[in-house]
């Protein structure tokens, strides 16, 4: 780190300013804001300073800087335009360890100010340790709009607040869980609509119910898509959502990097089911989130894609409404609105594919298979989730059902991630290919003729592996990433 960032509390501390002209008194203006009692001195001073000296505001002291003026001062701040007066301040200030500021000369500065974001009293520091003031400009830019413009009205609400939360938790991590669950749901959004009132008698329950939370009433279930893996695919319903929760109930493929944007005391269950191995049922996941709605709690059910295309968040809906539990249903980018994406390959297009059909390949014990003949015929591209498994019987009951052999196919691996593989090829060449490049789930199958579109508009390159980027899947195996061979490129040729 190479500035140390702190606070610091200027009311009625002396601090220097050495300088008469614009700069000065916008310096000047900034640490009046924070009640420091000023000097400043210059050697003539500019009509705005003259009036603030006029009128008691700061002292002024008319004539050439001498290194003695800096003692007694808490804070120097050098805003002359002569940069070997700036520059003696700034040795008079080290001399006497003081704090010295060298407007826009940070070779010479012991402090920055940073840029900052102001919710009074909340206040968001920037600082870029004097790289790039511009990128400053532009990450405050942002936080300006993710931040309320009636933040501090919460901030001070939490402060009126403060002591009888303290007494009613004296442990500090029942006290932050019970902050935390406040600021972060209904209490802060009531105050930052103006309803104070609310807010109050909201806190008052809360501070009222049992801290084991078994009288706080149910909590409630977000059934949230995590999208297929890139965590930057989860839409901002689901990130701030996920940021609620109290406990989090993911799939295996959720990526870690999402889980990270959980809370630090959120608890985590995973509940990863993978082809082979069901380690826990749907019948007992769908029971969990009953019973940790039932508890009070609000629960995060991150699910891989979109909850509602094969991903069974009916059926933990359906749980959940049997059971009287409060759920909101947030969407995510399914496999393969995600898949075709990162592959360049467009679901439809005029002239080549009106339509796109979601197929499972997987079908429930005693479930018909899925109706191959109606669903595969005609010229629409078909996504096929969950058939990597298949591939021979799934190609075969394609072809059967009228697509020519040579039609193109992609199947994606890992897509959206820094694992992404795509393997090309036709239709009767598919199951050959995936065998030889290994493919496993999850993978997405795509048929159709907009499939050759990628050659032209094929724009994702996963990253190196090991450059940080997250995967969706655990530890990354270098080398053992395959790309596209280039004979793959070319949907005729034979390989
Ligand atoms: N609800 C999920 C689908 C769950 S079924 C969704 O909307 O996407 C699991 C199947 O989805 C996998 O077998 C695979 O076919 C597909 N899938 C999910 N994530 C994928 C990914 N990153 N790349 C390729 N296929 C994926």
């Amino acid at each position: 780190m190479d500035y140390f960032p702190l606070f610091a509390d200027l009311t009625d501390r002396p601090c220097l300013v050495v300088g008469g002209g614009r700069v000065a008194s916008r310096k000047v203006r900034q640490l009046l804001r924070a009640g420091a009692r000023i000097t400043v001195n210059a050697s003539s001073l500019d009509p705005v300073l003259l009036d603030m000296a006029n009128t008691g505001k700061i002292t002024a002291t008319v004539g050439e800087f001498k290194p003695e003026l800096v003692i007694d001062h808490l804070l120097i701040v050098a805003a002359t335009s002569d940069a070997t007066v700036n520059q003696a301040v700034a040795a008079a200030a080290a001399a006497n360890f003081r704090l010295c500021n060298v407007v826009d000369d940070c070779e010479h500065s012991s402090f920055i100010v940073p840029a900052i974001v102001d919710r009074e009293p909340l206040t968001v520091a920037i600082s870029s340790g004097g790289r790039s003031p511009v990128l400053t400009t532009v990450i405050r830019q942002k936080i300006e709009g993710l931040l309320p413009a009636r933040l501090g009205a919460v901030a001070r609400w939490a402060e009126a607040w403060r002591d009888a939360v303290r007494a009613r938790f004296p442990d500090l991590r029942a006290r932050r869980h019970f902050w935390q669950t406040e600021l972060d749901g209904a209490a802060s959004d009531l105050i930052l609509g103006g309803r104070t009132a609310e807010a109050n008698r909201a806190i008052v329950r809360a501070l009222a119910a049992d801290p084991a939370r078994s009288d706080r009433g149910p909590g409630i279930a977000y059934l949230v898509g995590a999208g297929p893996g890139d965590p930057g695919l989860i839409t901002l319903a689901g990130w701030r959502l996920l940021q609620q929760a109290d406990v989090v109930v993911h799939d295996r493929l959720v990526s870690p990097a999402l889980l990270d944007l959980a809370r630090r005391d959120a608890e985590l269950i995973t509940v990863g089911k993978t082809p082979s191995t069901a380690s826990i049922s749907q019948d007992e996941i769908n029971k969990l989130l009953v019973q940790l709605v039932e508890q009070g709690n609000r629960v995060c059910r991150l699910k891989g894609g979109d909850p509602f295309v094969f991903g069974r968040g009916s059926e933990e809906a359906e749980a959940l409404a049997a059971a009287g539990m409060p759920y909101q249903i947030v969407p995510g980018i399914t496999a393969a609105v995600g898949c075709a994406a990162y592959a360049g390959i467009p679901l439809t297009r005029r002239g080549l594919a009106k339509a796109v059909v979601l197929i499972t390949a997987e079908s429930a014990t005693g479930e018909s298979e899925p109706d191959w003949a109606n669903l595969a015929a005609g010229e629409h591209t078909l996504a096929i989730y969950m058939g990597v498994g298949k591939l021979n019987a799934v190609s075969r009951q394609i072809i059967a059902a009228g697509r020519s052999p040579d039609c193109p196919t992609a199947l994606i691996e890992n897509g959206t991630t820094d694992r992404q593989r795509i393997v090309r090829g036709t239709l009767k060449e598919l199951p050959g290919l995936a065998k030889k490049h290994a493919v496993t789930a999850p993978a997405l199958l795509l048929v159709g003729q907009t499939i050759a579109l990628a050659d032209e508009l094929a724009w994702f390159t996963a990253p190196p592996l090991g450059t940080g980027w997250p995967s969706n899947s655990g530890v990354a195996e270098s080398g053992k990433t395959i790309w596209t061979e280039p004979s793959d490129l070319n949907p005729g040729a034979q390989t």
